[in-house]
């Protein structure tokens, strides 16, 4: 049997569901990956250049190992019709499937190709510890709560790790679409360099061990201080699948058991979760879960987004964060928390803006848990923080950051700053402003709003569509 493996958001050849099952079942196996310009985010955009940065590395691996990774380039159905007429004797295709967003749209539409192709396609679980029907209340329906749906994921056996036999005598290296590679690579020169990005297998594997060996046991009580930086960095690895969510799992799962361990697990349940939640309320990229909140009367500053998403807000800690994002395409957690709740609270500016930034930004841009991280922050989720209950920026910073040195880092116009002001330089008297060669408003940014002032709106805000549905409710 002649057939095809395409690969998507799984760039390995260990631990990979749907390649062990080609390589087991086919005779002859094509390796393909399609680059798919309806899913283009403009040459500036750090998450397109991670994504195919890590693609090239992965066909750059697969030719050591004497296989080819085969690259079509173009409109989708068109695409397969042309290797269904390059390569004849095809008649079996092998996914490892999406379960929402545009994924799952792009999977029904291949399914369709595939139909009128005569080809067989088979799909497999493969991205999440637990995929999204798995898990269900004791009635049949999904969770919108994360404790009890991780008290019921605590308690599924996990699934292990798949071994993938790699014979590279049954895969074909013809070369079948040159103009597609030249295309690709073309395409790949226009893309941000992103020179101290380490993607590939080998960096997820080597990125996974050092984080365990070093990390682990401390993770409760370090992982929400930005400049300890001591968070596993496997998310752009978990995005493309350069390291599989089982060999991830079982890896931690077999260290010396601590609370940090354990704390560690649960955020990868977090991203089953999300995972879960997105494929639930497909419309929630574009609306927010909780009806109460959907009549939300933003302000939508253009002004106020810029200053944001260039990181000159006049909130040191919101501006670090953002720079940190801009410069690495990475944002620390607790760093995301505090920026998405600044953009919806303080600026009461759209969230869905703030998730279309992140996107384009973020090396680890993952639909699922971005769009649930900014409902969570906005208040608009399924499981959301409360929307009275609002960070304040500069206590978050001082608790954090305490010693200002993420801010310095990022920040360098307040690097001279040596006392607790470099939280909020707005505070520093004349005097301290001349001897730290810091003029607030000339040197640095005065804060573009009043974190107090904003709060009351943004509450405001928040009750108003809740009373607005409750009596459109009630009027039914
Ligand atoms: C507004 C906002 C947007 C976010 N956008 C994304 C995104 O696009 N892609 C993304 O992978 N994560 C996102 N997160 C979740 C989290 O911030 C990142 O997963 C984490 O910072 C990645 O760094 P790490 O790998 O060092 O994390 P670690 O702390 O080492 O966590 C290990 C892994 O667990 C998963 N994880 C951890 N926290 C979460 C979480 N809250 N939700 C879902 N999965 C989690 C990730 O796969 C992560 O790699 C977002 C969070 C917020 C608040």
């Amino acid at each position: 049997m002649a057939s095809v493996m395409w690969f998507r958001r799984d760039l390995r050849l260990e631990d990979n569901v749907a390649l062990k099952q080609a390589l087991e079942e086919s005779d002859e196996l094509l390796l393909l990956f399609h680059v798919n310009p309806d899913q283009f985010l403009g040459e500036g955009s750090s998450n397109q250049a991670a994504f195919f940065k890590s693609v090239d590395t992965f066909r750059k691996e697969i030719e050591e190992k004497g296989g080819r990774l085969h690259l079509l380039y173009g409109d989708l159905k068109e695409c397969f019709k042309r290797l269904k007429d390059t390569f004849v004797d095809w008649t079996d295709i092998y996914v490892n499937r999406d379960e929402k967003g545009y994924g799952l749209k792009r999977d029904k539409i291949a399914g369709r190709c595939f139909k009128e192709l005569g080809i067989t396609a088979h799909g497999y679980y493969d991205h999440h510890i637990h995929h999204a029907g798995e898990i269900k209340t004791n009635s049949g329906s999904y969770y919108k709560v994360f404790t009890p749906y991780f008290n019921k994921w605590k308690e599924l056996q996990k699934p292990g790790i798949v071994k993938v036999k790699f014979d590279a005598s049954k895969i074909n290296t013809e070369l079948l679409f040159k103009d597609d590679s030249e295309q690709f690579e073309s395409f790949l020169d226009k893309q941000m360099p992103l020179e101290g990005l380490e993607v590939g297998t080998h960096a997820a594997s080597e990125r996974l061990k050092s984080f365990v060996d070093s990390y682990l046991s401390e993770y409760k009580e370090a992982r929400d201080f930005p400049m300890k930086d001591a968070t596993s960095h496997l998310s752009h690895h978990l995005r493309l699948g350069e390291v599989s969510i089982r060999t991830v799992y079982a890896k931690v799962r077999n260290a010396e058991p601590s609370i940090g361990r354990d704390t560690f697990i649960q955020e990868l349940a977090w991203r089953d979760f999300y995972n879960m939640i997105y494929a639930t309320y497909p419309e929630q990229k574009e609306q927010a879960i909780k009806e109460a909140f959907r009549q939300i009367d933003w302000d939508n500053n253009e002004e106020n987004y810029q200053k944001w998403a260039d990181g000159q807000t006049g909130y040191p800690i919101v501006d670090a964060a953002m720079r940190q994002l801009n410069e690495t395409g990475w944002m620390h957690n607790r760093l995301r928390m505090i920026t998405a709740s600044f953009l919806t609270k303080d600026l009461l500016i759209d969230w869905r803006w703030g998730e279309k930034y992140f996107q384009q930004k973020l090396i680890d841009y993952d639909p699922a848990s971005n769009i649930g991280g900014w409902q969570w922050a906005a208040s608009t989720g399924t499981d959301g923080v409360p929307y009275f209950r609002i960070f304040n920026p500069t206590t978050q910073s001082e608790k954090y950051d305490q010693s200002g040195d993420f801010i310095r880092q990022y920040v360098p116009e307040l690097k001279t700053i040596t006392n607790k002001k470099i939280h909020d330089p707005s505070k520093l008297t004349v005097e301290e402003q001349e001897a730290f060669s810091v003029i607030v408003g000339h040197d640095y940014p005065a804060p573009i709003v009043s974190h107090k002032r904003s709060r009351e709106l943004a509450i405001q805000a928040f009750e108003n569509s809740k009373k607005a549905y409750e009596s459109a409710k009630s009027d039914e």
